[in-house]
């Protein structure tokens, strides 16, 4: 059944997840003013999956069960699957600005299940029947998992079997008959916290000495041995202030990370998908990114939808948007945004049918998808700081507009001078400029920098994991022949 959002915002009171930040246990998570707009933006995956002007795009018939599921637990039938896909997630970006966090469940859920196929394939193992009744559950009770892949790392000269500190990768520290236990953490894990559960992957490819580390599996967020440290974000204080609101910049939604750290925590067999195949561990993470940098090519460019539309606003509202490099500015800020949804839609539309059925992106688009989105959204921002103006950083507190203590000679409160001094053009109010170059901040500076900027270079894997699959994928050989042929060079 599909759980409205707030249905969501219910079902994870349910849960006992163990969450810190600031150096304490945070016992009302759900309601923190830090936490909450992450959550509100989950919700949004549940809201807009019961609009009937978005039905198409937020929800898909499932090839296991025939029911209507979300689309964010469905497995991809067709290449009209991938492209929606892409679609719901600009949509998404549009009405939150933010990061909507239940993406790498989906990304997760269709890696593992053409791998654990090929897996059972190989070695007569039930990884894919088991997995198959996992999304059955989650599709059934309309979930959001948390995909964790990224380990810490460690030495990154060092493989997981050879850093000195063995948890610096999650490992398998013991096997029982029922299960396995595991051990390590996994960093800035998204949605994290208002995840249901996770689904844990392997971060690298591994060699037999690595096996202990190729592990994947499902498991409650709230299991027993496992909490998360939140994750800090620049401006994160500013929602703890009384009455905030207009300095927040967005001040509903807002993308969430975390630490979470398993500590020796206990996975029963049917949760299990992989167990010591170190060979599939590759497969799985190049699936799982390839997926994920697809997803990039969507949720960002709904995001810098937004922020175009606030640069245009911010023009209007400073009387500066007749200015013709203004109008070009918002052509090349658009130019960039729309080549990152060529792209999305492009590794979507030539994709094809994995061995277990459901659709693979096409990898080498995906990868220069992502590739694209390392570099074009720092510079939609750039474009946005300059028409926006000095002042998006420079301008006094919403306290300030607000207050009502005399400073000038003839009586004249803080508020009313800033009012008057902050005034731009008659078609706006001094207010809604501030909130427009506040919005602007917040996603250049702010807290929703996390997710539009650095996520957008970090996030679904940093450049270089995107340009050694292009290395691998560009088939130079081939390009080396077409130019001998017409170069009329014969050996
Ligand atoms: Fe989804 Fe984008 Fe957030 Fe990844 S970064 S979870 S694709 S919204
Ligand atoms: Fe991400």
């Amino acid at each position: 059944m599909l759980m409205t959002g707030a249905q969501y915002i219910e079902s994870l009171r349910k849960l006992k997840t163990r969450v810190y930040m600031f150096g304490e246990q945070v016992e009302n998570w759900v309601d923190h003013p830090i936490i909450r707009p992450s959550i509100n933006c989950v919700a949004m995956t549940y809201e807009l999956a019961g609009d009937p002007e978005y039905v198409d795009l937020m929800t898909a018939k499932s090839n296991l069960t025939g029911e209507t599921v979300n689309r964010f637990s469905h497995l991809h039938q067709s290449t009209d699957d991938l492209r929606k896909k892409v679609k719901m997630q600009r949509l998404l970006g549009q009405k939150t600005a933010s990061c909507f966090q239940r993406c790498v469940g989906m990304d997760a859920f269709n890696a593992i299940y053409s791998t654990t196929f090929e897996t059972d394939k190989k070695y007569g193992t039930e990884y894919h029947k088991r997995f198959v009744e996992y999304l059955k559950f989650v599709q059934k009770n309309d979930l959001t998992i948390d995909g964790a892949m990224t380990d810490p790392k460690g030495d990154r000269s060092k493989s997981p079997s050879a850093q000195e500190d063995p948890d610096m990768f999650l490992r398998i520290v013991e096997k029982r008959a029922d299960g396995i236990v595991v051990r390590g953490a996994k960093t800035h894990q998204t949605g994290s916290i208002n995840s249901h559960e996770h689904l844990v992957m392997p971060t690298i490819s591994m060699t037999e000495a690595d096996k202990s580390y190729a592990v994947c599996f499902a498991v409650p967020s709230d299991a027993d041995g496992i909490f998360m440290i939140y994750g800090r974000q620049s401006c994160d204080t500013r929602k703890m202030e009384e009455g905030a609101d207009v300095d927040l910049g967005n001040k509903q939604f807002g993308g969430q990370e975390a630490l979470v750290v398993f500590d020796d925590v206990f996975i029963p067999n049917d949760r299990i998908f992989l167990c010591e195949e170190w060979d599939f561990a590759g497969m799985l993470v190049e699936r799982f990114a390839g997926y994920h940098r697809q997803s990039y090519g969507g949720c960002k460019v709904g995001v810098g939808d937004v922020i175009i539309g606030a640069a245009a606003l911010a023009a209007d509202y400073n009387g500066a948007n007749k200015a013709s490099h203004i109008k070009d500015k918002l052509i090349e800020m658009t130019h960039l945004n729309e080549t990152l949804y060529c792209c999305g839609i492009a590794c979507s539309a030539e994709g094809y049918p994995t061995e277990a059925g459901n659709y693979s992106i096409d990898m080498l688009l995906a990868n220069v998808c992502k590739q694209n989105v390392t570099r074009f959204p720092y510079e939609i921002v750039r474009l946005a700081e300059d028409i926006a103006g000095g002042l998006m950083v420079t301008m006094p507190s919403e306290k300030d507009f607000k207050s009502k203590v005399k400073v000038g000679k003839n009586g004249e409160t803080i508020g009313e001078v800033c009012n008057k001094y902050f005034k731009g053009s008659p078609i706006a109010t001094t207010e809604e400029r501030m909130r427009v170059l506040r919005f602007i901040e917040n996603v250049a500076l702010g807290t929703a920098a996390v997710g539009y900027r650095t996520e957008s270079m970090h996030g679904a894997g940093s450049p270089q994991a995107q340009r050694i699959m292009i290395a691998r994928q560009g088939n130079i050989e081939a390009k080396k022949e077409l130019a001998k042929n017409i170069a009329g060079i014969k050996k």
